[in-house]
């Protein structure tokens, strides 16, 4: 089994996401990928963070239709802080060790894992895929694999991936980078702009039903 794990505030989910999990699952042929909202996002407290439930509904209302993504409310079953280690571990558990995990994030997130709960440890538990920008600043990401996870990831160019002696491997995927960010949505959202064409239609509607970000 080929999972994709793709965590995030999704605070609102918006176009980007979306074509970024359709690229990936694509390009690394995954059985399944599953959009996880972090219940009680640790780094993101003072913001303006819709609650856990709205965030998980406008995920699955983002979807539907599109079968080859799914919507998971683990971290909202979990009390306390979301930390992505113990998603990881809960799926490596609920998989089996035969599960080949790949967390999915983009590299503006990737660049503060140092911030993480046991961040070293993700990299024994799970692939990682990085989804960089076309000419973004590979070299920093070499030194920043190097310097603060590990010296012993190899850049292999032919396959864009670093890989480890011990650890699972970190690959790296230029996707479609839409230029669109949940704080830019929530401004507009604030100031009475329209965000249509930046979220699906049905998550627009649950926003204006339900005067989130206002
Ligand atoms: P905010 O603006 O509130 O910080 P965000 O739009 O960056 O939110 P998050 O929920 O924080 O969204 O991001 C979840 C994941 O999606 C992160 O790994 C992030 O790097 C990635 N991501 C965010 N925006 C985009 C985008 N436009 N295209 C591709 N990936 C994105």
């Amino acid at each position: 089994m080929r999972l994709g794990l793709f965590g995030g505030t999704f605070n609102p989910i918006h176009l980007g996401h979306l074509r970024a999990a359709v690229e990936v699952r694509e390009a690394f042929n995954l059985d399944r990928l599953l959009l996880i909202p972090s219940a009680h996002p640790p780094h993101k407290m003072a913001d303006h963070v819709a609650n856990a439930e709205d965030r998980l509904e406008m995920v699955r209302l983002a979807i539907q239709g599109e079968p080859s993504l799914e919507a998971s409310d683990v971290e909202l079953s979990r009390p306390g802080l979301s930390y992505t280690i113990e998603t990881l571990r809960y799926f490596q558990d609920r998989f089996g060790p035969e599960s080949d995990i790949h967390f999915i994030v983009g590299q503006d997130a990737f660049s503060e894992i140092t911030t993480w709960k046991s961040y070293q440890a993700l990299f024994v538990t799970a692939h990682f895929i990085v989804m960089t920008r076309p000419r973004s600043k590979l070299r920093s990401l070499e030194d920043f694999i190097h310097t603060q996870i590990s010296a012993e990831y190899q850049y292999e160019p032919t396959s864009n991936r670093y890989s480890h002696p011990r650890w699972r491997t970190i690959f790296c995927l230029d996707i479609t980078h839409l230029d669109i960010s949940a704080t830019k949505i929530r401004e507009w959202v604030g100031r009475g702009r329209s965000i249509r064409f930046l979220v699906p239609d049905a998550v627009r509607s649950f926003i204006n039903k339900k005067g989130l970000y206002r």
